[in-house]
């Protein structure tokens, strides 16, 4: 799904597609896409740059940040993006080009003729995931003793442990 300027510079490219997993490829071992990949964008040639705006509706399956039980994360949202063309940038900006593609900016850059939609919808949807999903609100983890699933299988370890947090505190106390 490659965006071309020459065919943006007629006229506006509709994208309207259902995915296979795979085809964006999420290179991330620890998330894998559930189903079809929904998405309807309209790219546009807005002022010499790019805009992309539309919206997006995947699952995502991963694993709980606790308990290590695979969960599935729905995604859905709409973007509305502008992309630079590289060259229109000074050399002193473009090393500042990575700390500029922080997602809360919604500009990005292209390179040469054009944009691959595919890693634009890749960085969509990396960006809605949780650095550390929750299967469920109070998600109880694994026991750090027994490695037992706390949520499904009460063990009998003593609940009183000693919390290395603390550790500091008690050096603290004896000085
Ligand atoms: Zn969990
Ligand atoms: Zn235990």
């Amino acid at each position: 799904m490659y965006i071309a300027l020459k065919d943006l510079a007629i006229q506006p490219i509709v994208i309207s597609e259902a995915l296979e997993p795979g085809v964006v490829d999420l290179r991330s071992a620890d998330f894998r896409q559930i189903g079809l990949l929904s998405v309807e964008a309209v790219a546009s040639l807005v002022s010499e740059e790019v805009r992309i705006k539309g919206t997006l509706e995947v699952e995502i399956e991963t694993a709980c940040s606790r308990c290590l039980e695979s969960m599935r994360v729905p995604v859905k949202k709409s973007f509305d993006l502008f992309y630079r063309s590289h060259k229109s940038v000074g050399p002193v900006e473009r090393d500042e080009e990575i700390e500029l593609k922080r997602p809360d900016l919604d500009v990005g850059f292209y390179v040469g003729a054009g944009l691959e939609f595919v890693d634009t919808l890749r960085e969509q949807i990396l960006i809605e995931l949780p650095m550390k999903p929750i299967c469920q609100t109070g998600c109880r983890g694994l026991c750090p003793h027994c490695g037992a699933n706390r949520n499904t299988a009460p063990c009998s370890c003593a609940e009183e442990v000693f919390d290395p947090r603390w550790a500091g505190l008690s050096i603290l106390k004896r000085s």
